[in-house]
């Protein structure tokens, strides 16, 4: 057991969650001579295109502008994400799920979770999301994120980027701040008496040893779980998809500033703008619909049946390990676990994984004093998203396949997505009870109210409780009159973009 800080670490695989690892461990921790292997004959996965905010909190991390990357990678804004043909309810046929926003907090949610506890209550009240938030005004009119600087309040965004590109500038940015790199192929992990590792062995016969090891092997796990035996546990029951085909698209006219997830019959298909391309991917479930036939319909879904564009077909694990930190090593990205893109969670998790390890390791004066502490923190993360996201199949209401009736009557849900879906169908304060019952897990209130909402998961309206109309259209003139007012700040889409690339 280390009880120093590392002299080296090696991190196994060059992916995205590698060069994240690379780049954050090299900008905080200097003195520790960091390398990097990768195999160039497997390559990385090259899907996830993509974010949540995080990847912006990654990278103020190593102090990195949108200017310095976004042009180089092709990327663009993300306010949110729609989500078109979950619900089969009249007037709930799409919704926008946003990100947070500091005026949120102030204007826009009070307004909306009362409307929503009415509504609950089956007052005849609009309670869908679309009408409340000021991101979904910006996405519909195609604005950035990023207001003038007189305006008072902050907006946490995402990014949409090229893969294969965000990867390259990581790796560059990486071997700028001093991070070795070495193309080899791991075929052997060797480890001492205590059964930590103390090498790894390539197929030329070359021994890497390292004190510390970071794995980022991908699904093949090389470290954690095939070296030191970590279990994995699978989320399939949970989580039916575990296949995706993947393929581009022209670009339209008109840059969004959203990620769009449309239910389709077997799964969801993902539209993401790039400053060049559209990416698309349907994720499917191989045990309803097989390669071919998901094929065929993300090319029907696109207006592609004819034409001549390469698809992609990958399969994924869904899960996640038992231990994320065991002994002297760390698993980062698909080697820890990958739950689905629905969110565009994986680089979130990546970034949180090694920052707060990197946080627990110096805490414990680089000892394992907190290994099982994080573990259990990861874990509450993966399985807090994990639930976030069944809850969007579970909710479907959707008849026209026996993948969306099977989401729907799927009774593997968790505890605490159980007492969430018994909060919103019975709480007189549905955001009150969520802190107190410490259920949010990985989402705030506002993301479940946007999700049940936004999908018309409410009670029949009941004659016998009746409102005052003029009221609430007076609230909610007020408050789109606000909105509006406030996208007075904010730019279109393709200028905030033209600026960074000036
Ligand atoms: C369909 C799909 C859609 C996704 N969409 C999103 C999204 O929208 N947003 C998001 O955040 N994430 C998304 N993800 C997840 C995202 O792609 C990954 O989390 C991210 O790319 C990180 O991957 P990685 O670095 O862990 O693995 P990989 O990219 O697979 O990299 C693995 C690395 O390990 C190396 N390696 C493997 N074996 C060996 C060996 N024996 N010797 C040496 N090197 C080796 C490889 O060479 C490679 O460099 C998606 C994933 C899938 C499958």
């Amino acid at each position: 057991m280390l009880n120093s800080k590392p002299r080296k670490i090696l991190i196994v695989g060059g992916g995205t969650a590698g060069w994240m690892a690379a780049n954050l461990l090299a900008a905080k921790w200097q003195d520790v001579d960091i390398c990097l292997v990768e195999s160039k004959d497997i390559g990385i996965i090259g899907v996830g295109e993509g974010s949540t905010p995080h990847l912006k909190l990654f990278f103020d991390a190593i102090n990195v502008s949108d200017q310095q990357w976004m042009p180089q990678c092709n990327a663009t804004y993300k306010n949110g994400i729609t989500f078109d043909k979950w619900s089969s309810i009249a007037g709930f046929e799409s919704y926008f799920h946003p990100f947070a926003a500091q005026i949120d907090d102030v204007f826009t949610l009070p307004l909306f979770f009362k409307h929503i506890q009415a509504r609950m209550q089956g007052y005849a009240v609009d309670a869908h999301p679309d009408k409340y938030f000021l991101e979904t005004y910006l996405t519909r009119q195609h604005l950035g994120p990023l207001p003038a600087e007189s305006f008072p309040f902050g907006m946490a965004y995402g990014y949409h980027f090229d893969s294969a590109l965000l990867g390259q500038f990581l790796a560059d940015q990486a071997q700028r701040s001093g991070v070795t790199r070495i193309e080899g192929h791991v075929t052997d992990v060797e480890l001492n008496q205590q059964g930590h590792i103390s090498a790894v062995k390539l197929s030329d016969g070359m021994s890497l040893a390292a004190d510390f090891f970071i794995d980022c092997s991908g699904f093949n796990a090389l470290l954690l779980q095939q070296g030191l035996g970590v279990n994995f546990t699978s989320y399939k029951q949970n989580l039916f998809n575990d296949a995706a085909v993947v393929m581009p698209s022209a670009i339209a006219e008109r840059l969004p500033v959203e990620t769009r997830s449309t239910a389709l019959t077997n799964g969801w298909a993902w539209k993401i703008p790039l400053s060049n391309r559209f990416g698309n991917g349907y994720v499917y479930s191989r045990d309803y619909i097989d390669a071919d036939q998901a094929e065929t319909e993300l090319r029907q879904h696109l207006g592609l049946l004819d034409a001549d564009v390469e698809a992609r077909h990958l399969r994924m694990k869904v899960g996640r390990v038992e231990k994320h930190w065991h002994k002297n090593c760390l698993a980062v990205g698909l080697s820890q676990g990958f739950i689905e893109p629905l969110e565009a969670t994986a680089i979130a998790l990546s970034f949180n994984t090694i920052a707060q390890f990197m946080q627990y390791f110096q805490q414990g004066h680089f000892s394992n004093q907190f290994e099982d502490e994080f573990n259990k923190d990861i874990n509450a993360r993966f399985d807090g998203i994990r639930d976030y996201i069944v809850c969007h199949y579970k909710a479907n209401q959707r008849q026209d396949s026996d993948y969306w009736r099977d989401n729907a009557s799927n009774t593997h849900l968790s505890d605490n997505l159980n007492n969430i879906l018994h909060l919103w169908q019975h709480s007189h304060d549905f955001v009150g009870d969520m802190y107190k019952h410490n259920l949010m897990g990985s989402y705030q209130p506002k993301s479940w109210a946007c999700m049940l909402a936004g999908y018309g998961v409410f009670p029949p309206l009941r004659p016998d409780k009746s409102v005052d109309k003029a009221i609430i259209r007076r609230e909610m003139d007020a408050l789109n009159d606000f909105i509006r007012r406030c996208g007075l700040n904010f730019q279109d889409h393709h200028a905030l973009l033209a600026k960074l690339a000036d």
